[in-house]
């Protein structure tokens, strides 16, 4: 049998600008017409503190699944670009942005090369990405660092709210 050559990703949204929920809600529509890519699911969205820079809004983040025949570098080239048609300027480190958009997790690649770091280094100390991804792929394992139940029940001090539909 031939190995598919589309590969399930995870993509973590975040955004506390300009209208967060539509940004995020337009951005997850907008994965599912990359080239050569479909999108499976979507969780709700949430509703976060500021990570690092306290005096900025809230963040409202969510979590897609996708299956895509792109290769990591040039997703993640086609997410920045989605970034910046958003409007997002990058000012310093946690900043507030209209569209942040990380990949999280490609197939289980493991990477650390060329600006492009998987799985996302961050992923699983943030209760803001674990606790949407948790909603669609629970047991998913985080290469090294068990599975994303696992690595939420370790963030029990973090405030991260399910939005109301
Ligand atoms: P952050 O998301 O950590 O707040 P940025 O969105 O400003 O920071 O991202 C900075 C850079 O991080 C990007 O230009 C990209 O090259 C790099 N990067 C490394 N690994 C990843 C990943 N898995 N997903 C998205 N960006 C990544
Ligand atoms: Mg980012």
């Amino acid at each position: 049998m031939l190995h598919s050559l589309f590969k399930r990703a995870y993509i973590g949204l975040g955004s506390n600008l300009s209208d967060p929920g539509a940004q995020i809600l337009k951005a997850c529509d907008e994965l599912g017409n990359l080239p050569q890519t479909r999108l499976l699911s979507c969780s709700s969205l949430y509703r976060s503190e500021p990570v690092g820079y306290a005096d900025q809004p809230d963040f409202i983040n969510a979590v897609a699944e996708i299956e895509t025949g792109l290769a990591p570098h040039a997703l993640l080239e086609a997410l920045l670009d989605m970034e910046h048609r958003h409007g997002r300027v990058r000012e310093f480190r946690n900043a507030p942005r209209i569209l942040d958009l990380d990949i999280l997790l490609y197939d289980d690649l493991s990477c650390h090369e060329h600006g492009l770091t998987l799985p996302h280094p961050r992923m699983h100390e943030r209760a803001f990405v674990l606790q949407p991804l948790h909603e669609i792929a629970p047991s998913r394992i985080i290469g090294g660092y068990g599975s994303v139940g696992e690595c939420l029940e370790k963030c029990a001090g973090q405030r991260v709210e399910r939005m109301e539909e």
